[in-house]
């Protein structure tokens, strides 16, 4: 210190006087300070001749990250000397070595973790991302770290001000895309809002003054609502004896710009600008009993809604949140958010995990669930396969969501996000498990794979060692454990098909006698327009590739008659049709009797090129865009439809109007349904010559559940029709059910 000046030596003592006032409690033994002030002295001396934009000594912004580590996140000695330390790395002549020799390893390693991932002002969006994938690596590690780099981002945020414009922005809307949900996962609910709040003010400064200005000036009416609404609960629970404080809060600027911005309202609009808190002063043995006592007054008092009913305080959010939540309407006719907690769940709830670590050995629970969440996002960031950006997506797809609470056939709890399905329930067992699974029984029905969860239920896995994970899976799974390893499993398992056409083509080259060298395959790659040897191996493998003409290709260099197929997009055409069948067979029903008006439910029209009238053989073409085209068979385009796209194929008839013929419904279910219509009306339309009325199938991923109501003669021929139904594959039941 003795080489500041007298001014700067001023604002940098009352700093670090303000930052041992703070941490008190932190510091129990004469060690604990000697410690905090070596790594003042070291770190001071270290930024000597350095200073912030805002013109103080840079010195001031590690002690002010420091006093945040311990007072606003309840972190203790090591976490404050670390927070002192936490620049001097990277911006001054000080080495990793100088932090292990002079204070230790776990410092070094702290150090280290916040050193890789600092500097991320400067750098593009997708290094910034990679530089939160290292942060986030860290986690496992020494949790700490994210903990420090959270409290710098809140005091950069702070002093955003002396920042150039431009720069703000970047780092404003940096902080609302990943600091501020790190801070809410991490169950730092007071760092999370400051952080939402100051990244509105920068990145829609209009937006923010203007509610601002709105929250105060509604100040003075919000305060005499909430203290008539308060008053006669007061009363009542004064008569309860319990100790208790009470108050109403606002909400956060963020959230009541995000309201306005996601449910279009305007501020006046918004009813619950705030929410009414309860803190118990209870014995911890006591909080549940007593917060429920709390929610009893509060509920013979006003009239909660039924479905705002919260309770994490027997099932606490895996962040750490436990509260009590209920929403009543108050005399007004406003419904008003009312928060019941102990003080300890409230200090949890402000500052999150590491306030709560004082707390730990009675809350076990917590505990296991942090740890769960640490080894989740450890799979994540372990798998190597996925890119940055994906990882982030998928990590913030975490981040915010809400959860929901399943239970296993043991009866075993498992967290869940929001709008997960069974499947995702699946791989979050195990990989293994997801990977295998065919349908899943939710409280004892069967449902498909893609069957969202509801918080409650008991889901029982149903697995087949014949099952490989599908590319449509990805569509509706929502964790990152289901998306990275149904990625990882497709990208595999296309490399195991690329070995076989590798194979192929090597025996190819063999038989022509040309050498399977670099060159060659390098020669192949570009005739054939691909950019690697495993797209090639994989088109091979597929048979999409003549090789007859490879002898031609190697030997002259002559020209291709050949198109690249387009795998990709024909693998979106077909996912676009079974849509349309799924749809199509939805609610309104199926119909291909032609010319029979009133029995008409399904839109087709007559195919142009070959113009069918009644009395001709027919068949139905199921196109994207168009419905269904009725086509001749002996129409011109009738074999190469049939034979390329057997699948929209549809068999049609002309309504015959001489056959007796009774109408019955048949009900039946199956798993895997990949093909099922066209074997169903096949058998139905072909074979057994029955017309159908309609065929109703709601196929989800696999599962499928379906109606046929056809006409039939007799009940021989009923039962003909079901027997020969039961033989389809795929279907698991059939029943008639009128
Ligand atoms: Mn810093």
């Amino acid at each position: 210190m003795k080489d500041y000046s007298e001014s700067d030596k001023k604002i940098i003592l009352k700093a670090y006087r303000g930052l041992l006032r703070a941490s008190k409690k932190f510091r129990t033994t004469p060690e604990d300070t000697a410690y905090i002030r070596k790594a003042f002295n070291y770190s001071a001396e270290a930024h000597m001749s350095m200073r912030r934009k805002s013109g103080e000594p840079y010195i001031t912004h590690p002690i002010a990250v420091a006093r945040i580590c311990t007072e606003e996140i309840g972190l203790g000695a090591t976490s404050i000397a670390c927070a002192l330390l936490h620049d001097t790395v990277e911006d001054t002549d000080v080495t990793l070595e100088d932090i292990e020799r002079i204070f230790g390893r776990r410092e070094k390693r702290i150090i280290d973790g916040l050193t890789k991932i600092s500097g991320a002002f400067d750098l593009s969006t997708s290094d910034q991302a990679e530089n939160f994938r290292k942060m986030i690596l860290t986690l496992p590690d020494d949790v700490r770290v994210i903990f420090i780099k959270l409290a710098d981002r809140l005091h950069n945020m702070r002093t955003l001000g002396s920042m150039r414009a431009d720069k703000q922005r970047k780092i404003a809307s940096e902080t609302l895309f990943l600091y501020a949900p790190l801070a809410h996962r991490l169950g730092l609910n007071a760092v999370k809002t400051e952080l939402e709040d100051l990244s509105l003010k920068y990145t829609e400064p209009e937006a923010f003054e203007e509610i601002a200005t709105k929250l105060r000036k509604s100040q003075e009416i919000r305060a005499r609502f909430i203290s008539q609404f308060i008053s006669p609960l007061k009363k009542e629970l004064d008569k309860t004896g319990l100790k208790y404080s009470i108050k109403g809060r606002p909400k956060s600027i963020y959230s009541i710009y995000n309201k306005i911005k996601k449910k279009k309202v305007t501020f006046e609009e918004i009813y619950d600008l705030f929410a009414v808190r309860i803190i118990l002063d209870s014995k911890q043995e006591n909080e549940k009993t007593d917060s429920w006592r709390v929610y009893s007054v509060v509920t013979d008092f006003y009239r909660p809604n039924p479905d705002r009913l919260r309770d994490w305080i027997t099932n606490p959010r895996s962040n750490g949140y436990e509260s009590l939540h209920t929403t009543v309407m108050s005399p007004t006719g406003k419904w008003v958010e009312i928060q019941i907690r102990s003080e300890r769940m409230d200090e949890i709830a402000e500052k999150g995990m590491a306030a709560h670590w004082k707390y730990k050995d009675s809350k076990k629970k917590i505990e296991n669930k942090f740890d769960a969440w640490i080894n989740k996002i450890r799979d994540l960031v372990e798998n190597k396969e996925t890119d940055t950006l994906d990882f982030i997506d998928d990590f913030k797809l975490n981040l915010y969501a809400e959860e929901i609470y399943v239970f296993t056939p043991n009866g075993d709890l498992r967290t869940l996000p929001k709008d997960a399905t069974a499947l995702d329930f699946a791989f979050d067992i195990h990989g293994d498990i997801g990977k295998k699974c065919i349908g899943a029984k939710i409280n004892h029905k069967l449902v498909p794979l893609s069957h969202q969860l509801g918080s409650g239920d008991q889901v029982e896995i149903i697995t087949s060692n014949k099952q490989t994970p599908k590319e449509a899976w990805l569509d509706f799974v929502v964790t990152s454990k289901a998306r990275s390893n149904i990625k990882q499993s497709l990208k595999e398992e296309v490399k195991k098909i690329a070995e076989d056409g590798k194979a192929t083509l090597k025996r190819k080259f063999n038989a022509l006698k040309i050498n399977y060298t670099d060159k060659n395959v390098s020669h192949l790659l570009k005739m054939y327009d691909f950019k690697n040897p495993l797209d090639l191996n994989y088109q091979i493998a597929q048979g999409k590739i003549d090789l007859s003409k490879i002898k031609d290709i190697i030997e002259k260099g002559g020209n291709l008659n050949f198109e690249k197929p387009r795998a990709p997009e024909k693998e979106k055409k077909i996912k676009e049709v079974r849509e349309i069948i799924t749809n199509f067979g939805g609610k309104t029903g199926e119909s291909i009797i032609l010319g029979d008006e009133s029995l008409k439910q399904v839109d087709y029209s007559l195919a142009k090129c070959c113009s069918p009238i009644p009395g001709d053989n027919v068949f139905g073409f199921l196109t994207i865009n168009d419905g269904i085209k009725i086509h001749r068979t002996n129409c011109p385009n009738s074999v190469q439809l049939m034979s390329n796209y057997g699948y929209r194929v549809l068999k049609a008839k002309w309504k015959s109007q001489t056959d007796r013929e009774f109408l019955v419904g048949v009900e039946f279910t199956g798993i895997d349904g990949m093909g099922i219509l066209n074997s169903l009306t096949n058998l139905v339309t072909g074979s057994l010559n029955i017309n159908i009325k309609s065929l109703n199938i709601g196929s989800e991923d696999g599962f499928f559940k379906g109606e046929l109501k056809a006409y039939i003669h007799d009940t021989k021929h009923l039962d003909d029709l079901m027997k020969k139904m039961e033989g389809i594959e795929g279907i698991k039941t059939v029943e008639r059910v009128y």
